[in-house]
């Protein structure tokens, strides 16, 4: 049988953008969104009015499916085609809804607030919403944390101009820059993925000079942009009585100081052993240390390249000597044509999967270049494919997980193909190549993002005292970047706050620890997975099912008999991350 590189979105609507299918699911989406947005206000929650506030939570929840199912769909079109003016059009279209919606929740979020308690319990518990309690009860006590609903509603709307419309000012000055790499304009983007990504040395080198260069000239702007949506941040906790500037990302990720503090000190503990990585490698790049911009780049390429079908054929049966099921997962997916993996021009750049609710089917989308890489992108997206696959008949609002969690199951699929492209490859360099780009996750998610959060950390408590200059802010993140790097490096890259556009993202804040959190736990999902053998397979499942009705550590308590607040687990899974070392120092001296 050959394979199809093209997906199928036929099947859920119909004649692509033009589809009338759509259209009509569109305007009744619209129709029924319109009605409940002017419909009179719940009265409060007593035994009498208590199936009103069922079925207008059931119906804000049907809402946001079809919602997710229309937008879904609709970003396959854009992605496959991005010149597609029509879906371009709906997309549009469908962030209006998107936002009419929200408001609608913060509308009824603030309503939850207001109600006592006891009712408010018979509500979650006693009635056909017994299965999304734990959104619900997120969604009240977020709100009871949050000023009174008319302030907070005058912040959300003085917060387009103010707060968001720094990082959007961000987007047009780091957008609009360009300068000239080997006599040809470039944009910093590309910039950026030449010094990260180049075999060459010496082009590394250059791209990075003039990239810090190029940053230094729109640093004034940035560090702007940066102190004031900071101050803007911080005004508004201030108002809320919030704490500390992790609260609101902690509570994004449902989990505590307490565990964030937990995984911190063991990546302290245990990253050092990542300069025997670095050390190995700048042997092998014929220096004496690593620059910033030696870090990520490839040993080597793995010479094997795969035909899309023998890609396929891997993926599936490596991870079928793991599990049957996610293995027979992965060749659904592929046989009923869930996947774009075409290389062909005007399809959009990276690669997600997607799901749609009502279908209860992913799309995953990608384009398939035959390389190493590109086999594992394809691991990794089927690996999100199947955790909505378990989740797929549970209500909509117990599906919602956080970032978190959401690489879970995408890194463990990669991990059980890199392991078995490694046991397979007979090949010393290839080898070596698949340890590289392991260990360099390793040090992106160890080292990397962990002067990302130091950088933030520092930044904030300075911040609430005093803006910062250009110099202070450069100061601070080399400061972090030595301390997580463990003075690993030779040269570091001070205006990292200005080029990195996680800084900017005001509806994400700290969108750093998460990448880590999630990396780690993966790992040690994976690790238990290892010493159990089949028989994990059930609590696996189990597990990817309660991501979106479980604080993280109950989850991880219920499902792993783990307690992420002591250094134990982490321990595990960063030795389990750290383990590929010594190989690597080993067959780099066998190869040079
Ligand atoms: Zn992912």
């Amino acid at each position: 049988m050959s394979i199809n590189v093209n997906w199928d979105l036929d099947s859920i609507f119909e004649g692509g953008s033009q589809s009338s299918a759509l259209a009509d699911f569109l305007a009744r989406l619209t129709t029924d969104l319109d009605t409940l947005a002017a419909a009179d206000r719940l009265a409060p929650l007593t035994d009498e009015s208590q199936s009103a506030w069922v079925a207008a939570i059931q119906t804000l929840f049907d809402l946001g499916a079809r919602l997710n199912q229309a937008s879904s769909f609709i970003g396959c079109l854009v992605s496959q085609n991005v010149k597609d003016e029509k879906a371009l059009q709906l997309m549009g279209q469908t962030e209006q809804l998107g936002a009419k919606l929200g408001a609608l929740w913060t509308r009824f979020q603030a309503a939850f607030a207001e109600q006592d308690d006891t009712d408010w319990t018979n509500l979650v518990t006693q009635t056909d919403l017994h299965n999304v309690t734990f959104y619900l009860n997120k969604s009240r006590e977020l709100a009871r944390q949050k000023m009174a609903p008319e302030l907070e509603t005058l912040a959300n709307d003085l917060a387009t101009d103010g707060y968001h419309a720094w990082g959007r000012l961000y987007d047009i000055i780091s957008g609009d820059k360009e300068v000239e790499f080997e006599g040809k304009p470039t944009s910093l983007g590309q910039l950026q993925s030449r010094f990260y990504d180049d075999p060459d040395r010496s082009v590394r080198q250059a791209a990075f000079e003039l990239f810090e260069q190029s940053w230094a000239g729109l640093a004034k702007t940035c560090a702007l942009a940066l102190n004031f949506q900071a101050g803007f941040r911080l005004a508004l906790y201030k108002h809320r009585d919030w704490p500390s500037v992790l609260h609101e990302p902690l509570l994004n990720n449902r989990f505590s100081a307490e565990t964030l503090e937990a995984m911190w000190s063991v990546v302290d503990a245990k990253s050092a052993k990542l300069l025997d990585y670095f050390n190995a490698k700048a042997k092998l790049f014929g220096v004496d240390k690593l620059a910033w911009f030696d870090v990520d780049a490839p040993i080597g390429q793995v010479t094997k390249t795969f035909t899309y079908q023998e890609a396929s054929d891997f993926v599936v049966d490596s991870i079928n000597t793991f599990d049957s099921d996610i293995a027979g997962y992965c060749r659904m997916a592929i046989d009923n044509h869930w996947i774009e993996a075409e290389d062909r021009s005007g399809k959009r750049a990276g690669a997600y999967c997607t799901s749609l609710p009502l279908s209860k089917e992913s799309r995953i989308f990608m384009t398939y270049n035959g390389s190493y890489n590109g086999m594992l992108t394809l691991a990794h997206e089927l690996g999100h494919g199947y955790h909505s696959w378990a989740m797929r008949d549970l209500p909509y609002g117990a599906r919602r997980y956080t970032m978190s969690v959401a690489e879970t199951a995408s890194t463990f699929n990669e991990m059980v193909v890199r392991n078995a492209s490694y046991t397979a490859s007979r090949d010393d360099q290839d080898r070596l190549s698949i340890l590289g780009t392991k260990l360099n996750d390793a040090a992106a998610f160890l080292m990397n993002i962990r002067a990302r959060f130091l950088f933030e950390q520092a930044f904030f408590e300075q911040r609430a005292k005093t803006q910062l200059s250009v110099d202070d802010l450069n100061e601070l993140m080399l400061s972090a970047q030595k301390t997580a790097y463990k003075d690993g490096l030779a040269v570091y890259h001070p205006l990292f706050w200005a080029s990195k556009l996680h800084f900017y993202l005001t509806y994400a804040p700290f969108y750093n620890f998460p990448y880590t959190f999630g990396f780690l736990f993966s790992n040690g999902v994976y690790a238990q997975a290892v010493a159990e053998g089949p028989a994990f397979h059930d609590r696996y499942v189990a597990l990817l099912r309660d991501t979106g009705s479980m604080d993280t550590e109950d989850l991880a308590q219920k499902h792993l008999g783990v307690d992420l607040t002591q250094p134990a687990f982490w321990e595990t899974a960063a030795d389990r991350v750290l383990a590929d070392v010594d190989e690597f120092v080993a067959l780099a001296e066998k190869v040079s």
